[in-house]
């Protein structure tokens, strides 16, 4: 019978458990990197200038309510954002062969998915990951009974990718796994395959006709170019996989508190694609119906009233140039001073890296020395979000990081 009282402690979530200690911490020089949050040089969060025109619209718009939304979200929102990661030209979207449901977020895109899956995807299939992950991975498809595990991918000696350990593992992976795939800004290495490894991991995935569930939760941010990050998922379309896709816009429209983002399937161009697509969609929504009845209103609103207007799209371009123009800066930064101070080993691989997140080799042990000596709070992988770095504070940073190497 169920007991109450035997009920276990969970361990704290390591992130958010993380940002309460830096709240907490009182030294002026203290250094937050850890949460994936766009900061600007003030090390400020930062409301991207069409976002807050957006806003402004909306809220001077008399029509404006607070009905609900149908079960799969506003729809001039969801169509602009599956144009977003397939192109306004794309056949899949001609053929009508895709579906979108709006979602909360990322996560909930990627729990949608995972949950649509568990359910339809004969023969409970094992999903891989890449080792390392997004964290959330892990247990999003663990709640829905999915068996998982990982394929290697970054490799500690270059601090770029394991391909040939990435490709054996999908090669040696049972005919007809899920390999869940990073979109582009890979969370939390930095590391993205090449166009040309893109081609051979499809080639493969072909091969062993294995179902690709990308997640893009950086679109825009890695390269600044909305079009050039997505190029992945837009080839492997071309290639005729069946596939699905979570899109987040917390971090490229800096929405992240708002929810806004978008779960996308997209058959294979068949003679009853349309008729397959509508039996999917149909499931999704009765899946969504059960799980949150109908996505949150006001980041979708703002999200595709900007995507749906062409000066506001190029207005949100330019943001994103902003944004991801500043990070390549700091790694230019961070690289140079720590290459300036001479501190031990190969830092290149700070510029390589692209995205949100720098993996930097840092050990354990090295990060809780860094927290405790020089109040810098960083992820125990090694992992840093670039945006936390500034004009301010990047000397300090390598600094710190050299007393800590030596
Ligand atoms: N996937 C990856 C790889 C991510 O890094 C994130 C954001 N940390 C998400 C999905 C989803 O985030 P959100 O739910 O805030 O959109």
């Amino acid at each position: 019978s169920f007991s109450a009282e035997a009920v276990p402690q969970a361990p704290e979530d390591p992130l958010f458990g993380l940002m309460a200690a830096y709240r907490a911490d009182s030294d002026d020089n203290k250094v937050d990197l850890g949460i994936g949050a766009y900061r600007d040089n003030n090390a400020q969060p930062w409301v991207l200038p069409v976002v807050k025109k957006a806003d402004e619209i909306l809220r001077n718009d008399p029509a404006l309510n607070h009905e609900y939304l149908p079960i799969a979200g506003l729809a001039t929102f969801t169509s602009a954002a599956a144009k977003l990661i397939l192109g306004a030209d794309s056949p899949a979207l001609a053929e009508k062969r895709t579906c979108s449901l709006q979602t909360i977020s990322g996560t909930g895109a990627v729990h949608l998915g995972a949950l649509f899956l568990s359910k339809f995807y004969p023969g409970k299939p094992t999903i891989y990951f890449s080792n390392p992950t997004w964290a959330n991975h892990n247990q999003i498809f663990s709640n829905v009974h999915l068996p998982i595990a990982t394929y290697p991918y970054f490799s500690k000696e270059t601090k770029g990718l394991d391909f040939e350990g990435m490709k054996q593992a999908i090669a040696d992976a049972p005919e007809q796994s899920i390999i869940l795939l990073h979109a582009c800004a890979h969370n939390p290495t930095g590391v993205d395959p090449t166009q040309s490894q893109w081609k051979e991991i499809a080639t493969l995935m072909k091969q062993k006709s294995h179902f690709p569930f990308f997640d893009c939760a950086y679109q825009g941010f890695a390269s600044g170019d909305l079009v050039k990050d997505i190029w992945a998922v837009r080839y492997f379309v071309e290639q005729g996989f069946e596939l699905c896709v979570a899109q987040s816009f917390a971090k490229n429209f800096g929405l992240y508190g708002e929810r806004a983002g978008c779960f996308h399937f997209v058959t294979g161009s068949g003679t009853d694609s349309q008729a397959t697509i509508g039996r999917i969609a149909s499931q999704l929504a009765i899946l969504q119906r059960s799980e949150i009845s109908n996505p949150p209103a006001y980041g979708a609103r703002i999200a595709g009233l900007i995507m749906n207007d062409e000066a506001l799209f190029a207005e949100w371009e330019e943001n994103l140039r902003t944004m991801s123009g500043r990070i390549i800066s700091m790694r230019t930064a961070l690289r140079s001073k720590l290459e300036e101070l001479g501190t031990p080993g190969t830092w290149n691989h700070i510029t390589d890296q692209i995205g949100m997140f720098s993996f930097t080799g840092l050990s354990e042990k090295q990060v809780l020395k860094l927290r405790g000596v020089a109040h810098v709070y960083m992820t125990k992988n090694g992992r840093i979000s670039m945006a936390g770095l500034n004009t301010g504070n990047v000397e300090y940073f390598a600094k710190a990081v050299d007393k800590v190497v030596r």
